[in-house]
């Protein structure tokens, strides 16, 4: 007997009336979509009942804020994108925050929000808004199936917009009307088929031109100082076996930004995260690889650049490499291009020795300054600073071995300090705050990675007050039994005590807590007992050594608690100078 298809099952005899909710989930399943984020409401909940009956995992959040920087971690991770589903107007509105935050990391992701009904739109409709006005300064593609019939279509487009060319966020909207619309089984059928047919799928960006592979690899082979930089886009692309080939081929050092590490791991020897500072400001040519040269890089100007430094960028956004003007620029996919230029430097071979001057430079500075930092890495300071804590997680996570577990990190102090401490040895192994940015992504991006690399551990390392944005949703950690263990550095509050000068300590007000405070000494630990997750509260190196130790081997939801000195850190983490 041939085997049934479970979304498409034989329907002798009759022609059965199916809705716009089945059919917007049958869209879905059919497209290959896994798994969705969202909460549910009037008017998506049947559509979400539905995509569970067509194969689609729903995690079900309390806030669509969260959801929402689950969906966009997620389509980073996996290269698919993210999906969100929020009710109208409110609902919409929270999900714009996780949509916002998929643009401004170019990950691909998709809202889709039920909106009110057509013909009562203007009239004062249950939770109505212009939906579509309001998502277009966060999405690069917005679309409302009006009809029944457009379902198919929308689904299909929207899904291929937000990872065609440079990734982001995509919006379908629903209206309750068309959720209620019925037509028949063979109909839907029919519809389904011709848009998966006349799906445009577009290519990832352009052919890269051969030409400016040529001038990029002239460029490098003439450099002095060169070095290479890449970035999130590099890691989207799965440029890691290229970017390795082409590393050890040259003998180049490279600088990952903070979530380019681990593409290669952060213990290479020419890994020159350690001297930054050197290799940034002495580089004569950059070859800077899915990475934008924004605020992280600061804009590869001077002081922190040389000003004669060459730039090659490569990026599959065309607009980027207009806007930043680079001497060479390669428009295309970061793995392809890497490929190409690999090839290109095979025909005509070049490669820094160990002991070229700059080469060697770079190596012994990044030495010098990883041993000054493991100095102070070696004290045990009681009551915590940020460094005891977080060496002794590092050894927790390192000794945990491939595969690696997914770090995610939000906070000032605890994840400035978290990134230079914490070892990345695998692609994709970190999240954080971004390039918006963005607190309260903590635990939205703990649930994306679980869902999205089952096999990963997922260690969050988050300041008290990052983890306070998205807590409740503990609660969805030990509903769905996902492996995460967040780590809460508790200094009670924003930054940590209070700062403020006797100056700013006056009015009628002056005896509130200040604006950085919280409750000192808040049980965070209790708050995911409270559900029936594990919770602990350490204080000394061997109460948190033996909490990582369990809860690590027990791979279940877990929250430490970990109290630090709240005058450890400082305010703004290391940016200061934009407060
Ligand atoms: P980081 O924060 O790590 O510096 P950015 O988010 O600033 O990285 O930059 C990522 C860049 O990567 C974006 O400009 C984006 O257009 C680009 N990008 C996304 N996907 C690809 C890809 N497949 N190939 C090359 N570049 C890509
Ligand atoms: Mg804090």
């Amino acid at each position: 007997m041939a085997e049934q298809n479970p979304l498409n099952p034989p329907n002798p005899g009759h022609d059965s009336l199916v809705d716009g909710n089945v059919l917007a989930a049958k869209s879905f399943a059919r497209c290959g979509v896994k798994h969705m984020f969202g909460v549910v409401g009037i008017p998506v909940t049947s559509f979400a009942n539905r995509a569970v009956s067509f194969g689609v995992r729903f995690f079900a959040f309390h806030n669509e804020q969260s959801a929402g920087y689950a969906a966009s971690a997620y389509g980073y991770l996996t290269g698919r994108p993210g999906l969100l589903l929020t009710v109208s107007g409110p609902g919409c509105v929270h999900g714009l925050a996780g949509l916002s935050n998929a643009m401004a990391n170019t990950w691909p992701m998709v809202m889709i929000s039920g909106s009110c009904d057509q013909s009562d739109a203007g009239r004062g409709d249950f939770q109505e808004l212009d939906q579509l006005e309001a998502v277009k300064p966060f999405s690069k593609f917005s679309v409302r199936a009006k009809d029944i019939k457009d379902i198919p279509n929308c689904v299909v487009q929207v899904l291929d917009w937000a990872v065609s060319g440079r990734p982001g966020g995509c919006y379908l909207d629903l209206p309750t009307d068309v959720l209620h619309q019925t037509l028949t089984e063979s109909e839907a059928e029919e519809l389904l088929a011709s848009a998966i047919d006349g799906a445009d799928r577009k290519l990832i960006g352009t052919e890269v031109a051969k030409s400016e592979i040529e001038r990029a690899a002239e460029l490098l082979k003439k450099a002095e100082r060169p070095l290479i930089v890449f970035g999130k886009g590099a890691a989207y692309a799965r440029a890691e076996t290229e970017l390795k080939k082409l590393v050890e081929r040259t003998g180049i050092p490279f600088l990952p930004t903070p979530m380019g590490k681990g593409l290669l791991p952060d213990t290479h020897e020419l890994a020159a995260s350690a001297a930054r500072s050197l290799a940034i400001g002495k580089c004569d040519v950059a070859l800077v690889v899915g990475a934008r040269l924004n605020w992280l890089l600061h804009f590869g100007e001077p002081p922190k650049w040389s000003k004669d430094v060459k730039f090659i960028l490569v990026d599959v956004s065309k607009d980027e490499i207009e806007l930043r003007k680079p001497h060479v620029g390669v428009v295309g996919d970061a793995k392809r291009a890497l490929e190409l230029l690999n090839v290109q430097i095979k025909d005509d071979p070049f490669c820094f020795a160990r002991n070229h001057p700059w080469v060697e430079g770079i190596s012994k500075k990044a030495k010098d300054n990883v041993s000054r930092m493991e100095s102070q890495l070696a004290k045990d300071v009681v009551p915590f600073n940020f460094l005891t804590p977080m060496r002794i997680i590092r050894d927790a996570i390192s000794g945990m071995g491939s595969p690696a577990p997914i770090v995610v990190s939000e906070g000032a102090n605890t994840m400035d300090v978290g990134r230079s401490v914490l070892v990345q040895s695998e692609p994709r192994t970190r999240l954080d705050a971004g390039t918006w940015g963005t607190m309260g992504v903590g635990l939205g991006y703990c649930i994306a990675a679980a869902v999205a690399e089952p096999d990963r551990l997922v260690v969050a390392v988050e300041g008290d007050s990052g983890f306070g944005f998205s807590a409740m949703e503990v609660e969805t950690l030990v509903r769905y039994q996902l492996p995460v263990v967040v780590i809460v550095f508790n200094n009670g509050g924003v930054y940590g005590g209070d700062r403020r000068s006797p100056d700013e300590i006056k009015g009628p007000f002056k005896d509130d807590p200040a604006p950085t405070s919280f409750v000192p000494g808040a049980a965070y630990h209790l708050l995911i007992e409270a559900f029936g997750g594990k919770g602990y509260l350490v204080g000394t190196p061997d109460e948190l050594r033996s909490a990582l130790t369990e809860s690590f081997s027990a791979r279940k939801p877990a929250v430490i608690n970990v109290t630090i000195d709240p005058f450890a850190g400082a305010e703004s983490g290391r940016m200061q100078h934009k407060n």
